[in-house]
């Protein structure tokens, strides 16, 4: 017999023991049944999620699916248990991929991730991500895989919509200038040939857009789209640039003459109207040409040589394609310069005005004075308003020169007036950059306000295109000048988009017919045609009419034949300066 205290000790021994031993078998059987209510749960969770889920054996076979996955294969579960891809799938051929890619997962001992498109027991396609991992025993030897996989089809659809939108434009369903730079590339790489990039800038769109809406002006570049689409082969591309410009290119052999007919078909484009509201719009175009590997051997340079080829296309009013020659850049360059003189020559006070007469044919007086802008730079030369004005708009230094030449026009005028002179209406051209600043018209009434002008002795020269931008607001704002007595006249009359339906809106009070018109308008019948038209709508919305640019006796005739009497024009005077003006033209006040 052990002693007491031993068989206490192992009585307490065996009732611990006992009792860990009933707490272990009471844990296990807890264990267990957690154990069978996670396993439920497990199995529940993964017949809930959309996925395909399986397991898998070293040798491919389906250990555990769950429904989705018998459903995607229409079997029921139990009958995949067991078998392989090879035994479920129709297209062996993707049985044989599955079956790579588990041997892949199992040789890698790595996650082995597919995008693949699967065409379904019912035709149809989709597409499906697959995640394989290799599963362990415990120690630590690759036992066979588990998979997921996903229906990613609507996925992939919006990642190819997002693709094509990055290369397309939404509004015309054209490749856009992304794309177009991808793909000339590829032409650009083909030593042996030649590569034309066309750059087509609608005229007057915005005038357009403005006048009628940015629905019919999206209606006119889809419908233009249209027309281009019809010029595509596979050596031709047709873009969307930007706004209202398209580009093509044209890959061709030098001998062949494909560019030439390309450029017909592209102009006859624009031969028929455009319907918009079963009105007829006549669209017309400029167009820039450069050609690889001559005009640039890059997408960039390419584009940049035609965008100056049809910048000239369009301030020349070329109704064709003008090629690219290096004159081009050189002008640019030559601006470029200007605009940077601009302020200098401010300070310097290299800038003058002069003024031109214009005449009434009949009596031979003097009915108003047009001021125009000189530069005399300070190595004596002249530089032409037509060369500075421009690029005087685009760097933005037109508003201070503008405000420069209001003021100086006025102070003229007082100082005219001051001498007891006659003075007729004096004009000022204002310029579309000028007249959009937002204090445009408190700067003039402030400046006739200092100088005391009348408004009458005032007339302000806008050119069609400015007055057709934002319509509202420019009515507003000449309405604003009218209530002060300023003139208001059309210049260049018949060179813009003119929106003649417009016309009656506008608070208007003279056309300046262009000089195109007036130069050898007696040669020209179709000229006189058109300047009778002016002459008779202006008599019904009770404008009056000047002819510019007059020079000879022969074209004075005719213009009076036409029933203009008011002349301006190197017939009459050419601009001159003050002192020459009050010399010849500027008599005292009765
Ligand atoms: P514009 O407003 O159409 O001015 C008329 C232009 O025609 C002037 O040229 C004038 O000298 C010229 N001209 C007048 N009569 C005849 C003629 O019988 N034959 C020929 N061949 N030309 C004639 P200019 O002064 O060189 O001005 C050219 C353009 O520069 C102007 O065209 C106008 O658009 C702009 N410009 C001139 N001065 C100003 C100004 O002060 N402000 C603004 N914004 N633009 C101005
Ligand atoms: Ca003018
Ligand atoms: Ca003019």
């Amino acid at each position: 017999m052990p002693p007491l205290h031993i068989s206490i000790s192992i009585t307490v021994f065996l009732l611990v023991a006992l009792s860990i031993t009933a707490f272990h078998l009471i844990n296990m059987k807890r264990k267990y049944r957690d154990l069978r209510q996670t396993h439920r749960h497990l199995h529940s969770l993964i017949s809930h999620i959309p996925d395909l889920i399986w397991l898998k054996d070293k040798q491919s076979r389906f250990l555990l699916v769950n429904k989705q996955f018998s459903r995607a294969f229409s079997i029921p579960e139990q009958q995949i248990l067991g078998k392989t891809d090879f035994d479920i799938c129709d297209d062996q051929t993707q049985a044989m991929a599955y079956y790579e890619d588990d041997l892949k997962t199992l040789r890698e001992k790595q996650m082995v991730r597919t995008e693949e498109l699967i065409t379904g027991s019912d035709g149809c396609a989709a597409w499906s991500e697959t995640i394989k991992v290799p599963i362990f025993d415990e120690h630590n030897q690759v036992v066979g895989t588990a998979g997921i996989a996903r229906d990613i089809s609507k996925r992939k659809k919006a990642e190819r919509q997002m693709l094509y939108l990055a290369y397309h434009d939404d509004l015309t369903d054209l490749p856009n200038r992304i794309s177009f730079t991808r793909q000339i590339s590829k032409a650009l790489q083909q030593p042996e040939s030649h590569v034309a990039v066309i750059l087509l800038g609608l005229n007057h769109f915005k005038t357009l857009n403005d006048s009628l809406g940015h629905a019919c002006g999206d209606q006119v570049l889809i419908e233009i789209s249209r027309r281009l689409k019809t010029l595509i082969d596979e050596h031709t591309i047709v873009a969307r640039y930007s706004g209202d410009e398209f580009i093509i290119s044209h890959q061709y052999y030098k001998q062949d003459n494909s560019l030439e007919r390309l450029q017909t078909l592209l102009l006859q484009q624009f031969e028929s109207p455009v319907i918009l509201e079963e009105l007829n719009y006549n669209l017309s175009a400029s167009f820039g040409i450069a050609v690889a590997p001559d005009d640039g051997h890059s997408c960039e340079t390419l584009l940049k040589n035609a965008d100056l080829a049809m910048y000239q296309s369009k301030i020349n009013k070329h109704k064709h394609c003008v090629y690219f020659v290096q004159e081009f850049a050189d002008q640019l360059l030559y601006k470029m310069k200007l605009g940077n003189q601009l302020h200098q020559a401010m300070k310097n006070q290299e800038f003058s005005l002069v003024y031109q007469p214009k005449m009434n044919s009949k009596t031979n007086t003097l009915v108003g004075l047009e001021s125009l802008l000189r530069w005399k730079t300070a190595d004596h030369s002249w530089i032409s308003p037509a060369d500075f004005i421009p690029v005087a708009e685009q760097n933005g230094f037109i508003i201070e020169l503008g405000g420069w030449i209001i003021k100086s026009v006025l102070r003229q005028i007082r100082i005219w007036l001051d001498q007891g002179l006659q003075v007729p209406p004096v004009s000022i051209n204002v310029s579309a950059v000028q007249l959009k600043q937002p204090h445009f018209t408190d700067y003039l009434f402030q400046q006739l306000q200092r100088y005391q002008i009348p408004g009458d002795l005032l007339e302000i020269e806008l050119t069609e295109g400015v007055l057709m931008e934002n319509i509202e607001e420019t009515i507003e704002l000449l309405n604003k000048m009218r209530r002060r007595a300023i003139r208001i006249s059309i210049d260049d009359f018949g060179t813009g988009y003119s929106s003649l339906s417009y016309l009656p809106q506008l608070p208007i009070d003279t056309l300046k017919i262009d000089r195109t018109f007036i130069t050898n308008l007696h040669l020209n019948s179709d000229n006189q045609k058109i300047v009778k038209t002016i002459v008779h709508l202006a008599a019904n919305f009770n404008l009056s009419v000047i002819a510019e640019g007059v020079e000879t006796k022969e074209e004075l005739e005719e213009t009076i034949n036409c029933q203009i009497d008011h002349i301006q024009g190197y017939f009459y005077s050419r601009p001159l300066t003050t002192a020459e003006l009050e010399e010849k033209y500027l008599t005292p006040r009765p």
